[in-house]
This record gives structure tokens, sequence and C-alpha cells, in this order.
């Protein structure tokens, strides 16, 4: 089975197996080495980060090394059959360790152990732990019942866990993005997802948690957050829902919702009243220092709001970039997958967006050969990529996954082959898109948050537009990493622009 994808930085391809190391906590050291490697999306990255900030407050240090490790946990992905085939691949290459070490300690973890539960324990013996995406809590504890020789599983899901009290530690990213979680779970349905069956109920974090997060982030020198969800529209969250773990003082939580905007100013005087949406959360994050992009993802075309759309076209910082996965053009198809909305609906909100937000920028995902559609439904998808012209697009062909509505239901009745072909034909339209919308900007002048040296040379620096479009140019005195750049884009390729830097306007 084969993927094709576009990368941007939420389910970034490079970043698959990626090691997480940090520095130890002072005075807590227990000894112990973690290696900790993530598959799949941002959330994943950003739950190993928990995890990690869990187990180093124990006393762990981490190591990018796995053959040196006492506890090599992997953070796994279900959505599609290769995610899975690629972490059964990994696990055998850990065999070497074990063998090595025999109180080395593997775990699973994330919607790979959900999904399995103890049956991961039969179907591959190397695995010492499996742990669910809501119960990292418990991981010290598991790891004590390994220690005393048992085999241990937690997959127990939760209605309130969000972490919301514990600071992911970020040491190894480039110190300028972040991610931060809004919310957990999903409560929709769509017939071809295992998300609900892995990550349980949808369930939105304290906002004054997120915001102090992300203004601890950017006082240590973060200049860009991308708040996650599964669905980030549908975030609520009412006075008195808060984790009795949270750590906000009801000071910090009342001067938090008075930045909110006039209409949660009014009503925060009795908190028990203030209900926070997406639109507000934005709001609040947006108001943490105009030198802070906020980014998000995943926007749900049903639940995206007019209210949203105008909160990002009243703050400068807030990216004007919105990923909005329309997964088919056919209307009989998106009702096969449940999806809620059908075509004209999803134009109305592509029409919306274009409307209050004429710069924006839209990204997708589609999925070819889904059960029983045909070829004239595939070209539905072609002509709806047409007539919005993505940004970017994240492209599959279906997987079916046990357990799902889908898997139930349907007939998986497309054969590989064409699959792939459609795959094909979406990949190819799409980087004709790709490359007519960057080709739109050349001769403009793009805001670009500088994130680092580019990967060819060090020569030259890269960073995203506000419209999320990679920008490579030379490197300008007196410009660093994490400063903001005017660049004037003199060409482009079909994913990356090419500029050089001009003087800021007053
Ligand atoms: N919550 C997001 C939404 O509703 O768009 C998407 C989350 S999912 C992790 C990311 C993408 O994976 C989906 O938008 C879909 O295109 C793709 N996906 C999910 N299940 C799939 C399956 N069974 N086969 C192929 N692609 C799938
Ligand atoms: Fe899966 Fe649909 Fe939920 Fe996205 S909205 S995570 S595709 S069930």
């Amino acid at each position: 089975m084969m993927d094709l994808v576009i990368p941007d930085k939420v389910h970034d391809e490079s970043r698959q197996g990626e090691a997480l190391v940090l520095e130890p906590v002072k005075g807590k050291n227990n000894g112990r080495k973690l290696y900790i490697e993530s598959y799949g999306c941002a959330m994943n990255f950003s739950d190993s980060e928990i995890v990690a900030s869990i187990l180093l407050d124990k006393g762990f240090e981490t190591t990018s090394d796995f053959t040196v490790a006492d506890v090599i946990f992997i953070n796994t992905c279900s959505i599609r059959e290769n995610a899975e085939q690629r972490v059964r691949n990994r696990l055998k290459e850990f065999t070497v360790a074990k063998v090595k070490n025999r109180g080395l300690v593997v775990g699973v973890l994330g919607c790979m152990a959900e999904r399995l539960k103890s049956k991961f324990l039969e179907e591959e013996k190397l695995v010492d732990v499996v742990v669910g995406p809501d119960a990292y809590r418990d991981l010290p504890n598991l790891i004590d019942q390994v220690d005393d020789g048992q085999k241990a599983v937690n997959v127990l899901l939760s209605r309130e866990e969000t972490y919301a009290d514990i600071s992911p530690v970020r040491l190894n990213s480039n110190g300028i993005n972040a991610f931060v979680s809004i919310m957990r779970g999903c409560d929709n349905m769509c017939s071809f997802c295992v998300v609900p069956f892995t990550r349980g109920r949808e369930r939105s974090r304290d906002p004054h948690s997120i915001v102090k997060e992300c203004t601890d982030l950017f006082n240590q020198g973060y200049r860009e957050v991308t708040l996650l969800g599964q669905n980030v529209d549908s975030y609520k969250w009412k006075s008195g829902m808060e984790s009795p773990k949270s750590e906000v003082s009801n000071e910090e939580r009342q001067q938090n919702a008075l930045t909110v905007g006039e209409d949660i100013a009014e009503v925060s005087e009795d908190l028990s009243k203030v209900e926070v949406n997406f639109a507000n959360l934005l709001e609040m994050v947006a108001l943490v220092d105009p030198q802070l992009r906020v980014r998000f993802s995943t926007s749900h075309p049903k639940d995206i709001t007019d209210e949203v759309l105008y909160t990002i076209k009243k703050h400068d910082n807030i990216c004007k970039y919105i990923h909005l996965p329309v997964q088919s053009g056919n209307s009989r198809v998106l009702e096969l997958m449940n999806r809620t909305y059908d075509r004209d609906w999803y134009i109305n909100r592509v029409d919306a967006i274009r409307r209050i937000i004429p710069e924006c920028a839209i990204s997708t995902d589609v999925i070819t050969g889904f059960c029983s559609e045909t070829e004239e439904e595939h070209q539905d998808t072609l002509s709806m990529m047409d007539y919005v012209q993505y940004d970017f697009a994240y492209m599959f062909m279906y997987s079916e996954r046990p357990g799902t509505l889908a898997a139930k239901r349907y007939a998986d009745d497309i054969p590989d082959l064409v699959k792939h072909n459609r795959l094909k034909e979406i990949v190819a339209r799409q980087q004709e898109h790709s490359f007519i919308r960057l080709q739109k900007l050349v001769g403009t002048t793009q805001k670009v948050l500088i994130e680092g040296f580019s990967k060819k040379s060090d020569q030259d620096y890269c960073g995203r537009s506000d419209q999320n479009a990679m920008v490579v140019f030379p490197v300008t005195e007196n410009y660093k990493p994490g400063q903001y750049a005017n660049v004037f884009i003199e060409r482009s390729t079909t994913a990356t622009m090419i500029g050089r830097v001009v003087p800021q306007t007053p």
C-alpha cells in the first residue's frame, strides 16, 4: 500500500520514527535511559512529549540510541494498514537490544496499543507494556509491574483526561514552532476511520491552561504555536469542566477570561457562566502576543463557522491557512463515509473562506478508492480540486480498518490497481495546483518566520509564509532564526518559493 503526501508540518513524513531526546531533570536521575520514537500525526508527537515529561519527572534520562536504552517506547499510529506494518517491522529491530539486555522494557503506546489491547502481547512476544493514549499517567506504575516480572496493560479510555497540567518538554524542537493539544478524542464517526475507537470521546482542554502554555512558549522564544485537535471547530469548554488536576489558579483563570473579548468579558464576573468556543480560544491565544503566530489543525467542514473565519481575519497573527479535509468530491461517497456534509455544503464553506479571507490558503485530505466509488465519482473529486485549487493535499488510498463502520457495512471492492491509478491522477492534479498557487505569489513580498538553515545549504535560511508555504532565501546579516523577515519572492518550484530579504516597511 502506498501513500503519496505533499508534506507540511502537521503530518511530516520526515519526522516518522523520530526519537525524542531531552535533558534530564536536575536531581532526579534514576540511572535508567528511555528511548521513545513516534509515528503518525502531530498529536502523537505531542503525546510523546507528555510521556517524556512524566518519565523525566521520575528520574529517567532520554537517549537517541535504542541499543543503550533500559526502556524503549514506540508511540504508534493505526490510521492505515501500512502505518501498523511499519511499527511491526520496527519492533523486530528491537529484538537485538532485548537479547543484549534482559532487563530491557519494550512498550507500545498510542493508537495501535488501544486497538489491539492485550492481543498485542500475544502477537508480539517482545512487548512488555501496552498503553493507550489516555493512560500515560500510569506509565511509572506499569514499568514497576514489568520490573516485578509481569506484563502490563492499561488501555482505559477516559472522558476527562486532557493532560492539561503536564507541561510537555520540547528540547529537540527547533525552539520556534510548537504543537499545543487543545482537545483529545473524536465524536464523529467517519465510517473509514479508526480514531474514535483508539482515542475515545471528544473532550476539550481548559483554555486557561492552553493560554498559559502558549504564553510560556512565547517567553521561551517560541514564535509559532499550532493548536491541535481532530476537529478543532467543535472545541467547547465551560467553566466547571476543568480537570481537578489543573494547576491554573483562579486568578489566572479570571485574568484570561477577561482577555477573550467583550462577550466573554461581560459574563466573566460570574465564571460559572463562561463558555469558550474555538473562535474565542483562537482569540485568547492570538492575544498572547502579536509576535506569536497561531496555526490550527484540523477543521471539519461540517463545523467551521463564519465566527471562526472572522476571528482569523481580525488578527494579523492568526495565519491565513485552513486545513479542510474534503475526503471526496462526491455526495454519495461522502454519505457512505458518514462525513455529514455533501458537495454543496463543502463548496459553500470554501466560498465563505474566499469571501471573508480572500488571501487564505486551503489544504485538504483526499481518500481514493473508497468502497464502491465509481470512475464518475472519482472525477467529482478531481473537479472539486479544480474548483478549490488547494495549496497542499495529503492523498491516500482507502485502507480498510478492522472494527470501523465501513469495514462492517461495505465491501472494500475497488481493486488496488484502480485505487492506485486514481491516487496518481489526484497527486498529479494537486501538483499542478500547488505550482499555480505558488506562481501567483512570485513578485509579491511575504512575511516569513525564519525556522533555520535550509536542508540543502547553510548559506540559505528557510521558513514559512503566513499561508504555510516554504520560502528559501540567502542568509542575511542581522536576521536570525525565530525572527520575521520580509522576503521578495523571485521564483517558485511546486513546493518552495525562492526569494531575497527586502527592508521591513515602517
Ligand atoms: N480529523 C481529521 C478530519 O476529520 O479530517 C483527520 C484525521 S485522520 C488522522 C487524517 C486523515 O487520514 C483523514 O483525513 C483521512 O484522509 C485519512 N484516513 C483516515 N482513515 C483512513 C483510511 N481508513 N484509509 C485511508 N485514509 C484514511
Ligand atoms: Fe476520523 Fe472523522 Fe474523527 Fe477525523 S473527524 S478523526 S476522520 S472520525
